[in-house]
C-alpha cells in the first residue's frame, strides 16, 4: 500500500498544481542529479511572435499565405504564430493535401498540387533545396537569437520567417535554485545553436545542446544516466521519447497531449518553478517516511 507520507505529499503537490502520476516518479525525484529542460514552451513562454518576413520572389502576403496554409495542420507553437500573422493581414488560406510533420525539422504538404516545405535550414539541406543567397540571411538572423523558418514551393525558396520567443520570467530563478541544490542543468532543443545558446546563457544552465531530433534528446539522456539519475522537463511532441527515457519525466500541462501521456509528473498551472516545489515535496515526504 502507498505509504501515508506519499499520499500526503501527493495532496500537497496537487495544491501546487502538480499531478503525480506514480509513486515511483515521486520518490525518484529526490534522487535526481541532472535536470534536462526543453527550450520552446519550457524555458520560454512557447508563444513565438513572427518578427521578420523576407520574400525572395513573391509578395510578403503570398509567402505568409503559403506558410500559413501548411501550418494549419501543425500543432507546433511556430504554426500558431504563422497563422496569427496571416489572420491579422486578412490572408485567405488555400486547402492542403498530404500533410506531414517532420519533428525537429518542419512540415511538408501539397498545396494546389505543388509540394511545399516549411522548416529550418537543416531540413532544407536534407531535402536538397537550393538555398542561394538566403543562407547568409538565415545565419545573420539566427545570430540575433531568432528562430528562422524557410518556405519553399516545388523546390524553390520563397522566403523566410523569423520568430522570437520570450524566456519565462522565472526560468533563471528556477535554474539558479537547482544549481544551488547541486543539480546539473541541461538545455536540449531542436532549434538552431545561436538561439539555444542565447536562452542557455540568459538562464545560466550548465550545458546546452542544439539541433536535436527527438531520438537524439533521448540518447543524450541515456548517456547522462551513466553518471546519475535524470529528470526531463518538456512540453512538445518532440519531447515524448526523452520524457519516457528519463528517470522522471515532467510535462508542462499546456503542452502536447503526447508529451503529457509520456510524463510521470504534470505541471498543471504553467509554472516552471513547480519543478522546485515537486522536488521539495518529494524530499520532504521521503524524510517523513524514515
Ligand atoms: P524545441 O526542442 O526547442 O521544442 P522543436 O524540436 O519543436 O524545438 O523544433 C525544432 C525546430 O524545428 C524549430 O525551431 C523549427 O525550426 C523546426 N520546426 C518544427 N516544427 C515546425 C513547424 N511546424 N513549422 C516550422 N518549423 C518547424
Ligand atoms: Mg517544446
Amino acid at each position: 500500500s502507498a505509504p501515508l507520507a506519499i499520499v500526503r505529499g501527493a495532496g500537497e503537490a496537487a495544491e501546487r498544481g502538480i499531478l503525480m502520476r506514480t509513486g515511483e516518479a515521486f520518490q525518484g525525484l529526490r534522487l535526481v542529479t541532472h535536470i534536462v529542460f526543453d527550450k520552446t514552451g519550457t524555458l520560454t513562454e512557447g508563444k513565438p511572435d513572427l518578427l521578420e518576413l523576407e520574400a525572395v520572389s513573391d509578395t510578403e502576403d503570398e509567402l505568409l499565405g503559403v506558410a500559413a496554409a501548411v501550418e494549419t495542420a501543425s500543432e507546433h507553437p511556430l504554426a500558431k504564430a504563422v497563422m496569427t500573422a496571416a489572420l491579422e493581414r486578412g490572408i485567405g488560406l488555400p486547402p492542403l493535401d498530404h500533410f506531414e510533420a517532420v519533428p525537429g525539422r518542419g512540415v511538408r504538404a501539397t498545396l494546389k498540387n505543388q509540394m511545399v516545405l516549411v522548416g529550418n535550414i537543416v531540413f532544407f539541406k536534407e531535402q536538397a533545396v537550393p538555398l542561394g543567397d538566403i543562407e547568409s540571411r538565415v545565419r545573420t538572423l539566427e545570430e540575433k537569437g531568432r528562430t528562422v523558418v524557410l518556405v519553399a514551393r516545388e523546390n524553390a525558396v520563397l522566403g523566410l520567417l523569423a520568430f522570437g520567443d520570450a524566456v519565462r520570467p522565472n526560468a533563471k530563478y528556477t535554474i539558479d535554485r537547482l544549481r544551488q541544490a547541486g543539480i546539473r542543468t541541461i538545455l536540449m532543443s531542436g532549434d538552431n545553436r545561436a538561439a539555444v545558446e542565447r536562452v542557455g546563457n540568459e538562464v545560466g544552465v550548465d550545458e546546452v545542446h542544439a539541433g536535436l531530433l527527438p531520438q537524439e534528446k533521448a540518447s543524450l539522456i541515456r548517456t547522462m544516466q551513466q553518471a546519475g539519475s535524470v529528470a526531463m522537463v518538456g512540453d512538445g511532441i518532440n519531447d515524448s521519447v526523452a520524457l519516457m527515457q528519463a528517470n522522471v519525466g515532467i510535462a508542462m500541462g499546456n503542452g502536447a497531449d503526447i508529451a503529457i501521456d509520456a510524463a510521470d509528473i504534470i505541471i498543471l498551472n504553467n509554472r516552471l518553478e513547480a519543478v522546485l516545489d515537486a522536488r521539495e515535496i518529494s524530499r520532504w515526504s521521503y524524510r517523513k517516511m524514515l
